[in-house]
């Protein structure tokens, strides 16, 4: 049995991880609309990951026997200054997403639901590798600034990332 509290903050975890989705595929279409074909792609993987942690959710949810009650998504941030910036954006997401997700493993602990706590311990693990790829990225980008051709270096490595099977 999970509590009613952990309950509705798990399903605001389903929107956040909705909202990211959003972003992302926000993100996807600002790099189509500057023909960084391979950025495009990287961000709309990232978009379907993120539907996959919120799906991750549900699933739990509903195999707790809660009925999920979903929440109104907020129009994505759709411009950017460079690609730069919407990585910076990407890595305040993710820095979000982490902070939300201890803090709901730290109520899980405080009601001592280890049936929680346990199936949070998978993204706050996730949360670690997706900082570290954020930032990874950024410190190619400031390496290069935005010249064209180490951007299209970026660009064909990023694009090179391997779809993730959606799964039910
Ligand atoms: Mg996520």
């Amino acid at each position: 049995m999970i509590s009613d509290k952990l309950a509705t903050a798990l399903n605001q975890q389903i929107n956040s991880e909705l909202q990211a989705a959003y972003l992302y595929l926000a993100m996807s279409a600002y790099f189509n609309s500057r023909s960084l074909n391979g950025m495009a792609h990287w961000m709309l993987m990232q978009s379907q990951e993120e539907l996959q942690h919120a799906m991750r959710i549900y699933k739990y949810l509903s195999d707790q026997g809660v009925k999920t009650e979903l929440l109104e998504l907020a129009k994505p941030t759709n411009t950017f200054s460079g690609v730069q910036d919407v990585f910076e954006h990407a890595l305040a997401n993710e820095k979000l997403l982490a902070e939300k997700l201890n803090s709901l493993a730290g109520m899980a602990l405080n009601e001592k639901d280890n049936t929680t706590y346990s199936f949070l311990e998978w993204f706050l693990t996730e949360q670690v590798e997706e900082i570290a790829t954020c930032n990874t990225i950024l410190d190619k980008l400031k390496l290069i600034g935005e010249s064209g051709h180490g951007l299209l270096l970026i660009n064909n490595e990023l694009g090179e990332r391997q779809s993730v099977g959606m799964q039910e």
